[in-house]
């Protein structure tokens, strides 16, 4: 029993159900972190669109299925595009149960990248905070961040300080990275396997990029990830040589680290400002290096030299001498980073400190 144990409400994004892949990275930053709040003797509930599930370690926590709409993702619109929410949108269902459970809860927090919660911040009784969850990818957004940043800092956290750079903050950014459960993943000593890339399937992604570096090399590319947009992934597919890619599907992480550690090296290619790169931190844990882009957060969560190598970004004759090089690495190296600096448990307490810092932090300022 903790007698400094928070009761927290945990919103869910409102794209997909959990387990279903089209939340992208924050699904498996939800899991690792709920395991990590438990184990720190925290209370959770935990709202969700319906369907989703958590895995049984995460049993402490209540999980509250909400129904409706998928929210559309701010990555696929235009910049200038104003805020859309369907009618019966699962957005506010989420909310109109967070608001209410709220209320009497230490702190709400909030993974989905949308504009009603950051809206509603300063004009409600719950403590709600926010782990933003992408770069500036909307005007609307942006300016909404902005202007909390102002009015209740404390309310707003981030994964990687490159995410942050893209906001125009009143202060430095809370900067908690993110959280991976070391037992999930087996490390694989051997680096002479295949070349791997992970992700949502998608054009931010650039996946296209990986393949052209596979060709080159005359390497097949395994791929790993949900298929967001099949046009995108049919016309990459189209453009190199049949069978190139070895499409593996969407898989469970038990399943995609038992097929993604045994890969020489992972290929990272995001042609965004990538919040933080999940699949990066996961081919570590298995003592995968990864080639990656300088942009974004994979650009800082790589020790080019140490943990794989940082090449500019959108340079692919880089990142093929790069991948050339990859048996330079020591795969221990990777798996050791993660251990230090992204395990679940300490991401967990850094979200802990951020929650107890900003719940006693003065409520609102000027704004
Ligand atoms: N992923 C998965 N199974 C797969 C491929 C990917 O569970 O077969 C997950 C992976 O664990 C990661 C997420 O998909 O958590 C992708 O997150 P990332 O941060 O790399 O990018 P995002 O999709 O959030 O932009």
């Amino acid at each position: 029993m903790n007698s400094a144990a928070l009761n927290l409400v945990l919103v869910s994004t409102p794209i997909g159900y959990l387990g279903s892949g089209r939340g992208g990275g924050v699904e498996l930053t939800m899991r690792s972190l709920i395991k990590g709040l438990l184990s720190l003797g925290h209370n959770i509930i935990l709202l969700a669109p319906d369907g989703s599930q958590l895995p049984a370690d995460c049993a402490g926590a209540e999980i509250k299925h909400v129904s409706g709409i998928d929210q559309p993702s701010w990555q696929h619109q235009e910049v200038t595009a104003p805020v859309v929410i369907p009618p019966d949108g699962v957005l506010l269902g989420l909310w109109e149960q967070a608001l209410e459970i709220g209320k009497s809860s230490d702190a709400v927090i909030n993974f989905s990248y949308d504009w009603l919660p950051i809206w509603l911040t300063p004009r409600v009784e719950a403590n709600l905070f926010h782990l933003i969850s992408m770069g500036a990818v909307s005007q609307v957004m942006k300016t909404l961040i902005g202007d909390l940043s102002f009015s209740a800092p404390s309310r707003l956290a981030f994964h990687t300080y490159r995410q942050a750079s893209d906001y125009d903050l009143a202060e430095p950014p809370t900067v908690v990275g993110n959280g991976f459960d070391l037992d999930q993943y087996d490390f694989h000593p051997k680096g002479d396997g295949p070349l791997g890339w992970a992700g949502r399937v998608a054009p931010e992604k650039g996946l296209e990029d990986a393949v052209s570096v596979a060709a080159a090399l005359n390497n097949q590319l395994l791929v790993w990830g949900f298929i967001e947009d099949p046009k995108y992934a049919s016309e990459v597919e189209a453009t190199f040589p049949p069978g190139t890619i070895d499409w593996r599907g969407f898989l469970a992480t038990s399943e995609l680290q038992r097929e993604l550690r045994v890969c020489r090296a992972l290929l990272n290619t995001p042609k965004w400002n990538e919040a933080y790169g999940n699949v990066v931190v996961e081919a570590l844990a298995c003592g995968v290096p990864v080639v990656a882009y300088d942009r974004g957060g994979p650009g800082e969560l790589i020790t080019s030299g140490v943990t794989g190598w940082l090449v500019p970004p959108d340079d692919v004759e880089g990142m093929k001498a790069a991948t050339s090089q990859i048996s330079k690495i020591d795969r221990k190296e990777c798996r050791r980073w993660v251990e230090e600096y992204a395990s679940h448990d300490g991401f967990a307490r850094r979200i802990e400190s951020w929650i107890k810092g900003g719940m006693n932090a003065k409520k609102f300022s000027g704004g």
